[in-house]
């Protein structure tokens, strides 16, 4: 009597009884088990996936809004910070507007990649990454810190755009008309005003690598990121219209810019109003020559040549921040206990409390979500199981919550 003979998957080898299903081919049978893999290998080799894709409009098909409606958009979500909303919308307006001009005259407009001064967690991520919602153009942030010179132990500068290129899915036109946010660039800077007489990999040296990738070249990358390496496929990206902006604290740069305002004002009657004025903004003032002389390179910021600074967060705005933003905390947490049912309510000195905490703990606007959650994990853990309609935090609910929290050790003397 014949034997029947057992189906396997010619790829793995299980047999027929341990798969859900076998496809059968000419002379083979493929599991499912083998096509999921198969799909994963051809995704990663054409660098296309089919899986969650977000679809950027055709790079031509961009609109741009006008400035002020820029500026608008941007309210809705960054508090304050005017002039930077004000110079980004210009600048982001001009360069789309560059994009789209017809090659037909001699005046060839410049890229207007930006530099944003400011402490740290006053919103410059948050502005970039605002520019790049409104655009709906791909978007990556890259931490200055990890590159390092070409050849060096670190990534190579060119791994920012594979991520940007992972970021939309590999839809190259896309990439090339996307934004990348480089943050920490002050963290780059060489040690002295003077060029370096010793290799300076991981800060003039990067500032160097910098240069073509922000005036515009065409860059073979590896779609992974990480190194090149002899047997990888590369894709070829222009980043000629890719938009940089770039975001650093540059502590101590007040001290420079100091120096430079004074001197100026030697032997000119600069009244006292305009004295204290310059005293309590001197950010405000800041320009290529301060970051040139804070370690960044003149052909850097060269192609850097969008200059605007961010305000350190006061009380007033940490409480704004707290509400107002279209995806404020408040609303957040407020929708959560909405989800469950639950009509969350503070007693408005709650906000005052936590923004006051904020401000001593020198924990900027990042904090205030730490402490909203010290605040109410214990209600988010507890609630779900009761049958409550409505919860009302109270001052001395929060006061007492945030005193239990590890965070309330955290002071900063
Ligand atoms: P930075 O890049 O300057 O270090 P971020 O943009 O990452 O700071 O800000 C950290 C968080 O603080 C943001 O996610 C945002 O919730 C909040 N934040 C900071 N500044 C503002 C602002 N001006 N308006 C609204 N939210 C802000």
């Amino acid at each position: 009597m014949a034997k029947q003979q057992t189906l396997h998957c010619s790829f793995c080898g299980l047999s027929r009884d341990e798969v859900k299903i076998l496809i059968a081919g000419q002379d083979g049978h493929i599991c499912e088990n083998c096509v999921e893999h198969a799909e994963e290998i051809i995704e990663q080799e054409l660098g296309t996936s089919t899986v969650n894709k977000h679809v950027f409009p055709s790079p031509n098909k961009l609109t741009i809004k006008k400035p002020i409606e820029i500026k608008k958009f941007l309210d809705e979500y960054v508090i304050g910070q005017e002039d930077a909303k004000k110079i980004l919308a210009v600048a982001v307006y001009n360069h789309y507007k560059r994009l789209n001009q017809k090659i037909e005259n001699d005046v060839e407009i410049e890229k207007s990649n930006i530099i944003m001064v400011g402490e740290t967690g006053t919103g410059k991520t948050l502005l970039a990454k605002s520019i790049a919602r409104m655009l709906n153009v791909p978007f990556t942030i890259v931490d200055a810190t990890v590159f390092t010179e070409a050849g060096y132990v670190g990534e190579d500068v060119e791994s920012m755009l594979s991520r940007l290129l992972q970021a939309c899915n590999y839809d190259v036109p896309a990439a090339e008309k996307g934004i990348v946010f480089i943050d920490e660039i002050d963290k780059i800077a060489r040690k002295s005003d003077n060029p370096s007489i010793t290799r300076d990999v991981s800060g003039e040296g990067v500032q160097q690598g910098l240069l073509k990738l922000l005036e515009g070249t065409e860059v073979l990358v590896p779609p992974q990121g990480g190194r090149k390496h002899p047997e990888q496929k590369l894709i070829k990206i222009n980043t000629q219209n890719i938009l940089f902006i770039c975001g650093g604290a540059f502590d101590g740069v007040d001290k420079i810019i100091a120096r430079r305002v004074n001197t100026n004002a030697i032997g000119f009657n600069v009244n006292k109003a305009m004295q204290e004025y310059q005293h309590d903004n001197l950010l405000h003032f800041v320009n290529a020559v301060d970051l040139k002389h804070f370690g960044l390179i003149p052909e850097l910021l060269g192609r850097l040549p969008v200059i605007t600074y961010l305000d350190p967060l006061d009380a007033e705005t940490l409480r704004s921040i707290l509400t107002e933003p279209r995806n404020a905390l408040i609303k957040q947490f407020t929708r959560l206990f909405e989800i469950e049912g639950i009509e969350l309510h503070f007693e408005p000195a709650v906000y005052d409390f936590m923004v006051s905490r904020a401000l001593e703990y020198k924990l900027g606007a990042r904090g205030l979500r730490s402490i909203c959650e010290s605040i109410l994990t214990d209600a988010m853990y507890e609630l779900p199981s009761q049958k409550v309609k409505h919860f009302e935090v109270t001052l001395e609910y929060a006061q007492r919550k945030f005193s239990n929290s590890k965070l309330s050790m955290l002071k900063v003397a």
